[in-house]
């Protein structure tokens, strides 16, 4: 995806704050940070949002929760994180490929 910027960030085209990355997986911090912790986990494949999953990405699905307990457990904040994604623009969805929020140290409403 040309013009997607997260897929920039993958291939090196634009500058992140990587926090950990392995083969299918990218996380790196938030720009516009909501929490004293906010990190974005991205799949390095351009998927628009989780509704663009399918039974084929099944290990996929799998490997981004456990890395999310990864990256959250490499930040220190173990036990005290919050995770959403934004699945398309009516959820509030800005940035058009498939991502999930890490986010820690504050207290968020119920
Ligand atoms: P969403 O509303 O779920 O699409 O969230 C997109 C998130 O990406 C927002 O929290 C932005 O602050 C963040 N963001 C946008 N561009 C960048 C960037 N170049 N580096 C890091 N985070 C970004
Ligand atoms: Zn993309």
């Amino acid at each position: 995806m040309d013009n997607c910027i997260f897929c920039k960030i993958v291939r090196g085209e634009l500058p992140a704050d990587v926090v950990y990355e392995n083969d299918n997986l990218l996380a790196f911090r938030d720009i516009n940070p909501l929490a004293p912790t906010h990190v974005v986990v991205i799949t390095k494949k351009h998927f628009t949002f989780l509704d663009d999953l399918t039974e084929a990405e099944i290990q996929l699905a799998g490997e981004i929760l456990l890395t999310i307990k990864q990256v959250a457990h490499k930040l220190g904040v173990a036990g005290a994180y919050k995770v959403v994604t934004n699945c398309g623009e009516r959820a509030g969805q800005m940035v058009p490929h498939l991502h999930f929020h890490v986010l820690a140290g504050k207290k968020f409403a119920p």
